[in-house]
């Protein structure tokens, strides 16, 4: 008999090992220090270790903690505050967005955080302006992350369509320095949960010079670089403007699309781009929900993943999404490219539960640590519970009707216990590293600062929503 520090029980789970969701009844998982002992049917498991604890669940499904590979958490307090409007970055959030100072920022982390965690998601793939704190916060919370600060050079203002972004090369020397420092304070910190990316915000936002800059350290370093590509015709026109070439042809040019990449929305690639893309061995994030309420695209992933690329699921951010919870990311990323390809059998639920899981999780180059339930990976696991309306009855023969349910019918409350590295995070749906109170009333405290600075802009600039404001009708 082997010690461990717990087993893990539950009538089914899915273990993400194989080529589909690896479904095993009757299952028990043996943790010892935070990593998974062993995998299998529980009477094999319970007669092979003994634990000092064992969670037993009755009518559970355990599964791999999600990986939601792209995030903005430090833009929650904005959540609602853009969509339904064109010219999203500019007309949408800029009005709002300049004016989150960094304490709003931390606070929305805080509350994108606790959001995330208690829908299942235990890797956080965050990019933003001041994360520093968010890598505190996630260590304290007990989360994985992956973290980058974004790099840019353009000027912070808000651009008329079509108006070419004017540089700041002491802007991109600073956020540069910055991600470098992150990473020599953070990279494998908290029991290595924490790793540090590159983050350029995307080709039209940086010199071609100090993107390279950034490729060759993030190379040198063995981590990933992280970045926007092909995010919408604002990009495009930008691009095409300076150098007189479309982005992604441009980024091959420079030299930068590579298996370090990690290759967020390719909202304006061609199929033939995206395959392009994939084949220089780089992964792509994919954020259904934000695209398609940004820009009503449905971005290339199923040619993507036809050439043999890997696709993580992201949520992007609250304002234009508008929520952090990967249920949704696996609902709309089914149910878009059926819409898109006119055809049902495109991106099945057990396909979508993978981007969730193992594929998120070798899109960010964890997979050896994390994304499946393996001997020998760290202890991410989800406890869902069946008896709720969205997920009964359970059918097991002639088909299980699990997955369809998870990715169809579940919202994310159904998630009752969440681990990570073999500790307990949320218990009972609810997140006990940290006090849920002290969140909610903090984000509401910083976002009341918001609105009105942001009045006399949002009105000038007159978006969808002001006009809808000043009708009545919103
Ligand atoms: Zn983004």
């Amino acid at each position: 008999v082997t010690s461990a520090d717990s087993l893990l029980c539950a009538p089914h789970a899915l273990t993400m090992d194989g080529s589909g969701v690896g479904y095993l009844a009757d299952a028990a998982l043996a943790i010892d220090r935070g990593r998974i002992l062993a995998v299998g049917r529980r009477p094999e498991i319970a007669q092979e270790y003994s634990a000092e604890r064992t969670i037993d669940r009755g009518h559970h499904l355990m599964l791999p903690g999600f990986v939601d590979a792209h995030m903005h958490t430090g833009m929650c307090l904005l959540r609602g505050l853009a969509q339904d409007t064109h010219h999203w970055m500019m007309h949408g959030v800029g009005p709002f967005s300049a004016h989150l100072s960094p304490q709003a920022m931390d606070a929305g982390t805080r509350l994108a955080v606790l959001e995330a965690v208690r829908a299942g998601t235990t890797t956080f793939g965050d990019f933003g302006w001041s994360m520093d704190s968010v890598c505190a916060f996630l260590a304290q919370v007990g989360v994985r992350g992956a973290v980058a600060v974004t790099i840019r050079e353009a000027e912070q203002r808000i651009y008329a369509p079509g108006e070419l972004y004017t540089f700041d090369r002491a802007l991109g020397r600073r956020q540069f320095d910055a991600n470098l420092q992150l990473f020599d304070r953070w990279h494998g910190a908290a029991n290595a949960r924490l790793r540090v990316f590159f983050g350029p915000q995307g080709a039209d936002f940086l010199s071609r010079e100090l993107l390279l800059e950034v490729h060759q350290a993030a190379r040198a370093r063995a981590t990933r670089m992280h970045m926007h590509v092909a995010q919408g015709d604002r990009e495009t026109a930008q691009i095409e403007q300076r150098y007189g070439c479309r982005s992604i042809a441009c980024l091959d040019q420079v030299g930068v699309l590579d298996a370090n990449l990690l290759a967020v929305h390719l909202t304006e690639a061609s199929a033939d781009e995206a395959r392009l893309v994939a084949e220089r061995g780089a992964s792509m994030a994919l954020c259904s929900g934000s695209i398609g309420i940004i820009d009503g695209i449905v971005p290339p992933a199923a040619a993507f993943q036809s050439a043999g690329g890997r696709v993580a699921l992201g949520s992007d951010q609250a304002p234009g999404n508008n929520n952090h919870n990967m249920f949704n990311e696996m609902k709309l990323t089914a149910l878009f490219n059926k819409v898109h390809a006119g055809d049902p059998e495109v991106m099945p639920a057990w396909r979508v539960l993978r981007m969730a899981t193992i594929e998120g999780a070798a899109a960010l180059g964890w997979a050896d640590e994390i994304g499946s339930l393996t001997a020998g990976k760290r202890a991410d696991v989800s406890l869902i519970d069946l008896r709720r309306p969205t997920l009964a009855p359970v059918h097991l023969r002639p088909m299980r009707n699990l997955v369809p349910n998870l990715v169809y019918a579940a919202r994310g409350d159904e998630v009752d216990t969440v681990l990570v590295d073999g500790q307990i995070v949320v218990d009972k749906g609810r997140l006990v590293t940290m006090a849920e109170d002290q969140i909610f009333s903090e984000a509401q405290r910083y976002a009341a600062a918001i609105g009105p600075a942001a009045e006399a802009e949002f009105f000038r600039i007159d978006n969808a929503n002001a006009r809808a404001m000043r009708d009545g009708n919103l």
